[in-house]
């Protein structure tokens, strides 16, 4: 038996917490044939609608699901990084809860895993549905850290990473303020597989960031990983 750590962040997101626990345990046979364990860590971000609600009737009903609830909104980034502090599995993956990191495709994870990666990255290969200024936006932004970082960093590149337990306890080992999680998981190496898929629209809700949160993350992203 091997253990899974999923971790979701979640900010005010009653709507999608149940329909991504259905999602995702639509993988229980393909869990259960090879053998893995499932340990389902909701992150509340200081959410004030019912998320916290909808997670405990999880819980009442599937005792692999958990929470961690944050006394305020600290952001994504501290939320995914309390998810790994807290996580126990030999692999852990980060998902959002909208469903726009397809639980579906886990099984194709695990498999490159098995061939001896230590970890599988997504990312988009299209924007489709997203509004074109942050398209254009996030496109500027890898342009200029391609050019200044020498960490590798996708367009694109989603979250959404399937990770050996090795490779979590050498992120976990990073202990920065104002972390950039995407440039962190090229940072610390391993060998890492990309997967490719076409963007998926969020499935309820709305998107939780507006232009002023990504500069500011954007430049978080540019001070931690370039000189310049
Ligand atoms: N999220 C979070 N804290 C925040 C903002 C977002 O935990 O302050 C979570 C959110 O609930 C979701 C994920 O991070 O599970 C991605 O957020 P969102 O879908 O709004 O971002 P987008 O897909 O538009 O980049
Ligand atoms: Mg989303």
């Amino acid at each position: 038996m091997s253990l899974l750590s999923v971790i979701v962040p979640c900010y005010n997101e009653e709507e999608s917490v149940a329909l991504f626990y259905q999602e995702l345990t639509k993988n229980d046979p393909f869990f259960k044939e090879k053998e893995i364990e499932l340990e389902l860590l909701y992150i509340d971000d200081g959410s004030k609608d019912g998320t916290v609600r909808e997670v405990k009737k999880l819980i009442e009903q599937d005792s692999r699901v958990h929470i961690v609830s944050f006394s305020r909104n600290f952001g994504k980034e501290a939320a995914m990084f309390a998810g790994l502090e807290k996580s126990k599995g030999d692999y852990v993956v980060m998902m959002d809860v909208d469903l726009q990191d397809p639980p579906s495709l886990l099984p194709e994870m695990f498999e490159w895993i098995w061939q001896g990666y230590d970890s599988v990255a997504t990312r988009r290969v299209t924007r489709k549905g997203e509004p074109p200024i942050r398209s254009f936006f996030a496109r500027r932004f890898y342009h200029l850290m391609k050019k200044i970082s020498q960490t590798e960093m996708m367009d694109g590149a989603r979250d959404y990473r399937l990770m050996t337990r090795q490779m979590v306890d050498a992120i976990l080992s990073m202990r920065e303020y104002n972390r950039f999680t995407k440039g962190i998981f090229g940072w610390v190496g391993f060998k890492t597989k990309w997967l490719e898929y076409e963007n998926v629209e969020r499935a309820k809700g709305e998107t939780k960031w507006n232009f002023w949160k990504l500069l500011v993350y954007s430049l978080d992203g540019i001070t931690a990983f370039s000189t310049a």
